[in-house]
C-alpha cells in the first residue's frame, strides 16, 4: 500500500481516461468523460455484446444502461427515462444519440416497415434539431442551445411505435447577437453556404454570411462543421421526415426574412423614423407573403387603444424600432423552431393505439438538457438554466434515494438512512409563489411605469430577506444595484440583473403578430395564432418568460418523476477539447456539483450490486464445487449462499427475497476473475 502515501500527481491521475476507458458506474449511474476523439466502442460488435446483458457483465458503457432501461420497459412494462446531464461540451448530446442508436439497433429484428420508418424519423430528427437549435460557442462547436426531452413509445413487443419531442427554452437571443468567436445557429450558415444559387437568388440572399449583420460575427469563425454538407443532410432529413416542398421552402423563406430584417437600417429626423432601403422591405414582404406596406408599418408604428377605446397608430422612436425588430426576428426563429418540433411530432405521434388490442404502451424518455452554467457574466438565461438544474438535482436525489429505499424494503433488507444535502430550499427561493425570485420578477414586469432592473433588485432585497437571514442563500453584499448571488448547490453564481426584466417580459408588439397571422403563407399563419386578436381584444398579458419556463420545467419533472430513472452524468475533462488532458481541478468541481459524492455515499451506505439468485447462479456456478454443473439444494438462494461462502465474502453480502446484495464491488470482481480463470 505504499502508493497511498505518494502525493497525487497534478494531471491525469486516472489512467482509464488515457486508455480510453471513458465510462464508469456509481451503482447504475453511468459517469462518462468526453474522450474528444473517435472511439471504436459503438459499433455492431459492441452492441451485440451488451444486448440483453446485465450491467456488470461487461465494462461500463452507455449501452448497458440503455439496455437496462429497455429491459425494464419490456419485461416489467415500466416507463423509464434516461436523464443525461453535465455542462456544455461534456458529451450529453453525443450520448443521447448513441442511446437512440442502440435502441434502434436492438429493436425490430424482423425489419417491419412501419417500425423502421418510425426509427428512421426519430434518428433523422436529431439532424434537423441540431441544425436549427445548435450553434458553435466558445465551449462547444456543436452546442445545443435548447433543452430536449424525447419520449420513445413502444408496443407490447418492445418495438418503437412513435415518439414525442419536447423542447425547452431555445436561446433565441443568439439570433440577433453572439459573443466574440461564437456563431449564430448552424441553420443560417448552412443555408448561405450550402444553398444552391437558384435557391439563394429566390430568397434574395448572397451566399456570404459576412454580408449579414446577424451572421457576420460567426462568418470568419473556424468550425469543424461542414455547413455545405450539413445543408444537404438537413434537406434530405426534412424530406425523409415528411416535410413537404412548400414547408421546406417556407422554412428557408423565414430564415431569409430574418437575415434581411437584420440588415435594415433606420434613420430618425427627430420626429419620425424612416427605413433606409425599402427594397429589402419588399423582399421581406414577398418572402413572408404579406403586404410591403404592412411590413413597413409594423416596423415603425404600434397600434394602441386609447382609454376611450379609440385605436391610434403611434410612431416608434429609433431605439424602439430596433428593439421591436430584434424582438420580432427572435420570435420568428423561436416559433419556426417550435413549429419544426411540432411538425416532427405530428409524424411520429402514436396513432390508433388500442391498449386492449395492443397491450400497454410503454415509454423510454431521453433527456438531454443544458447543465449548470457559471460564466463570467451570468444573465437571465443562466438563471433559468441553473434553476432547471436545481429542479433536476432535487429529482435525482429523491429518485435515487427512493429507488434504493424501495428496493431494500421489497427485498426485506434493513436500510440505513443517510443524510444528504437537500436543495429544496434553493428551489423554493426561485419558484415559491408570491415570495420567490420569479414572482418578484413577474410583479416588477406587471408594474406600469418605469421599473428598472435595479428597482427590481431592491424589491428582491426586501422580499427575500427571509432566505437571506435564515439560509444565507442569496447575497447582496456585492456591487449592489447590479448583481445578486445565489448559493446554488453546484456553487455560488453571481447574476447581473441588467436586462432581466426585459428578457422576462419578452415583449413583442402585437402588430408583428397580426402581420404574420395575415400572411398568405399557411405555414407562417399557423405559427402565429395569437395574431388573430385585434388590438381592443388584447387585454390579458401573456405569461412571462420565466413563468413559462418554470411551468415547462415543473411539467417535465412531473413527467420524469413517474418513470424509472437511469442517469448519465457527463464530465468534461478539459477546456481545450483535448483528447489527452485531464484537468483535475475542473473534474473535481464537476464531480462536486453533479452531486456524485452524495451518490457514492448513498450507494456505499447500501449495496453496490444486487442481482437475482438465478442469474448469479447462472453466471458463477462454475466457480463452486457444490453448484457445478447443477446444485442439489432446495433453492437457488441456498446455492448462491454456497458460492458466497466458498469464496469467503459472506460478511459482504445480504440475502434479499429474490436477490443477492453485495456491498463492495471487490467481491464481485473476485468472482469474475475466478470465472475467467477457469
Ligand atoms: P454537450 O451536448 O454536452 O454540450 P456534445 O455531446 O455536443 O456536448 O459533445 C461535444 C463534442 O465532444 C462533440 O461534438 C464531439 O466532438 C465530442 N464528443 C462528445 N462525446 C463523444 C464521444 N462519446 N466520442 C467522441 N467524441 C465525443
Ligand atoms: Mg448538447
Amino acid at each position: 500500500m505504499e502508493h497511498m502515501s505518494n502525493p497525487t500527481p497534478p494531471l491525469s491521475p486516472i489512467p482509464g481516461f488515457e486508455k480510453g476507458r471513458i465510462y464508469t458506474y456509481i451503482g447504475e449511474v453511468v459517469v462518462s468523460v468526453n474522450p474528444y476523439r473517435r472511439m471504436e466502442i459503438y459499433g455492431k460488435d459492441t452492441i451485440d455484446a451488451y444486448r440483453g446483458r446485465e450491467l456488470y457483465e461487461n465494462p461500463p458503457h452507455l449501452y448497458a444502461v440503455s439496455d437496462a432501461a429497455y429491459k425494464a420497459m419490456k419485461r416489467r412494462a415500466k416507463d423509464t427515462c434516461i436523464v443525461i446531464s453535465g455542462e456544455s461540451g461534456a458529451g450529453k448530446t453525443e450520448a443521447s444519440k448513441y442511446i437512440m442508436q442502440y435502441i434502434a439497433a436492438i429493436t425490430n429484428p424482423s425489419q417491419r416497415a412501419e417500425v423502421e420508418s418510425v426509427k428512421n424519423v426519430l434518428l433523422k430528427s436529431n439532424c434537423v434539431l441540431e441544425a436549427f437549435g445548435n450553434a458553435k460557442t466558445n465551449r462547444n462547436d456543436n452546442s445545443s442551445r435548447f433543452g430536449k426531452y424525447m419520449d420513445i413509445n413502444f408496443n407490447f413487443n418492445g418495438e418503437p411505435t412513435g415518439g414525442h419531442i419536447n423542447n425547452y427554452l431555445l436561446e433565441k437571443s443568439r439570433v440577433v447577437q453572439q459573443q466574440n468567436g461564437e456563431r449564430n445557429f448552424h441553420s443560417f450558415y448552412q443555408l448561405l453556404r450550402g444553398g444552391s444559387d437558384e435557391l439563394l437568388q429566390s430568397l434574395h440572399l448572397q451566399n456570404d454570411p459576412a454580408a449579414f449583420i446577424y451572421t457576420k460575427e460567426g462568418a470568419a469563425t473556424a468550425t469543424s462543421n461542414n455547413d455545405r454538407a450539413s445543408h444537404k443532410a438537413v434537406m434530405s432529413a426534412l424530406e425523409v421526415i415528411g416535410f413537404s416542398a412548400e414547408e421546406i421552402n417556407s422554412i428557408y423563406q423565414i430564415l431569409a426574412s430574418i437575415l434581411l430584417l437584420g440588415n435594415l437600417q433606420f434613420e430618425s429626423d427627430g420626429e419620425s423614423v424612416q427605413i433606409l432601403g425599402l427594397e429589402a422591405v419588399g423582399h421581406v414582404s414577398e418572402l413572408t407573403a404579406t403586404e410591403a406596406d404592412s411590413v413597413r408599418k409594423s416596423l415603425l408604428f404600434r397600434t394602441v387603444a386609447t382609454g376611450g377605446g379609440e385605436v391610434i397608430e403611434k410612431g416608434h422612436t429609433e431605439q424602439d424600432t430596433c428593439c421591436g425588430r430584434d424582438a420580432f426576428v427572435k420570435a420568428l426563429y423561436e416559433r419556426l423552431f417550435g413549429w419544426i418540433v411540432s411538425r416532427i411530432n405530428s409524424v411520429i405521434e402514436v396513432k390508433d393505439y388500442d391498449p386492449v388490442l395492443h397491450g400497454k404502451n410503454t415509454v423510454i424518455g431521453v433527456l438531454d438538457i443544458y447543465g449548470f452554467e457559471i460564466f463570467d457574466n451570468n444573465s437571465f438565461e443562466q438563471f433559468c438554466i441553473n434553476y432547471c438544474n436545481e429542479k433536476l438535482q432535487q429529482l435525482f436525489i429523491e429518485l435515487i434515494l427512493r429507488q434504493e429505499q424501495g428496493e431494500y424494503q421489497r427485498e426485506g433488507i434493513t436500510w440505513q438512512h443517510i443524510d444528504y444535502f437537500n436543495n429544496q430550499i434553493i428551489v423554493d427561493l426561485v419558484e415559491q409563489p408570491h415570495k420567490g425570485i420569479i414572482s418578484i420578477l413577474d410583479e416588477a414586469c406587471l408594474t406600469v411605469g418605469k421599473v428598472t432592473d435595479t428597482v427590481c433588485l431592491e424589491s428582491m432585497d426586501t422580499k427575500l430577506a427571509h432566505f437571506l437571514s435564515t439560509h444565507n442563500l442569496i447575497d447582496k453584499s456585492l456591487d449592489f444595484k447590479k448583481h445578486f448571488r445565489i448559493r446554488h448547490y453546484a456553487g455560488d453564481v453571481t447574476y447581473s440583473v441588467e436586462g432581466f426584466l426585459e428578457k422576462n417580459k419578452d415583449l413583442l408588439f402585437q402588430d408583428f403578430k397580426r402581420l404574420m397571422y395575415n400572411s398568405a403563407n399557411p405555414v407562417l399563419k399557423e405559427m402565429w395564432p395569437d395574431g388573430q386578436l385585434s388590438i381592443t381584444e388584447v387585454t390579458k398579458r401573456p405569461l412571462t418568460a420565466a413563468t413559462l419556463f418554470k411551468n415547462s420545467i415543473v411539467a417535465l419533472v412531473d413527467k420524469l418523476g413517474c418513470k424509472e430513472p437511469y442517469y448519465v452524468r457527463c464530465i468534461k475533462p478539459n477546456e481545450m477539447k483535448s483528447p489527452v488532458l485531464f484537468d483535475d481541478a475542473r473534474c473535481q468541481h464537476q464531480v462536486a456539483y453533479l452531486g456524485l459524492m452524495e451518490n457514492v455515499m448513498v450507494r456505499r451506505a447500501g449495496f453496490a450490486y444486487r442481482q437475482h439468485y438465478a442469474r448469479v447462479l447462472q453466471r458463477y456456478k462454475m466457480t463452486c464445487e457444490y453448484t457445478w454443473p447443477n446444485h442439489l439444494m432446495d433453492s437457488d438462494r441456498e446455492a448462491v449462499e454456497a458460492i458466497v461462502t466458498q469464496h469467503g465474502f459472506q460478511d459482504d453480502v445480504a440475502y434479499g427475497l429474490t436477490k443477492l446484495f453485495v456491498r463492495t464491488p471487490r467481491s464481485l470482481f473476485t468472482l469474475e476473475q475466478e470465472r475467467a480463470a477457469l
